[in-house]
Formats: structure tokens, C-alpha cells, sequence
């Protein structure tokens, strides 16, 4: 295999309207019209990401250029469409709603450790 391209939100919507590069790049009206929601950063490590860091991962969530892999971004347009298209917001919600339980019980485990060893330190 030659050199991996992996796919970022900037390169699926420059292939979905190629006249955006010629006029000056994507807007979030285009991102907005593209069903591309803002989005709050890589899943793996939360970084805050451009349209260009922002790997379209394979299970639909959002990766980082900084923890994109051959296993877990896409690696071409066609299979970036079958993620990006067509239930997108459907699949951010999903993951605001994981990051949000996730967040939950790392609170309640750090609460609870806390309250154990408390006096400790
Ligand atoms: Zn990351």
C-alpha cells in the first residue's frame, strides 16, 4: 500500500462542492447546509479541531489528525459517504449523548473515590 490518505471534513465537503476551493474555502453556512453540526473535538482525546484536523472516523465519530489510524478514520471518499451521509446529526447527537454519560460516571467514580479516601491527601 502507498501513503494512507485519511479523510477530513474538509476534504469530504471540498469533494461534495468542488467550487469552494476556487471561492475562498468553506464557511459554516456551507457546514450548516452540508448537515455538518459544530462539533466539540477529537473523541479520543478531545482536542479541538478545524474542519481540516477532523478525520471522519469509522464508526462515525470524529478523530483527530492527532489520534487518526488506518483502523479507525477513513482512508477514502467513498467510505467517508457512507458514514457523513445520511444521518449525520443523528450520529453527532448520539455522541454528545455518549461524551455526556461518559462525563457523568467519570464524575460520579471520581465523587465516590473521593469520599473514600478522603482524608487521606
Ligand atoms: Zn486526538
Amino acid at each position: 500500500m502507498g501513503n494512507l490518505t485519511f479523510i477530513t471534513l474538509a476534504m469530504w465537503v471540498y469533494h461534495k462542492m468542488p467550487e469552494l476551493k476556487a471561492e475562498g474555502g468553506i464557511s459554516m453556512k456551507h457546514t450548516e447546509n452540508l448537515g455538518i453540526p459544530m462539533f466539540s473535538g477529537c473523541v479520543s482525546c478531545g482536542a479541538r479541531l478545524g474542519l481540516a484536523q477532523a478525520c471522519i472516523g469509522r464508526d462515525g465519530f470524529i478523530v483527530g489528525t492527532c489520534c487518526a489510524s488506518q483502523e479507525t478514520v477513513c482512508t477514502s471518499i467513498d467510505a467517508a459517504d457512507q458514514i457523513m451521509s445520511p444521518s449525520l446529526a443523528d450520529q453527532f447527537d448520539a455522541m454528545e449523548a455518549q461524551q455526556e454519560k461518559a462525563e457523568e460516571r467519570l464524575n460520579d467514580d471520581r465523587y465516590e473515590s473521593e469520599e473514600i479516601t478522603g482524608g487521606d491527601r
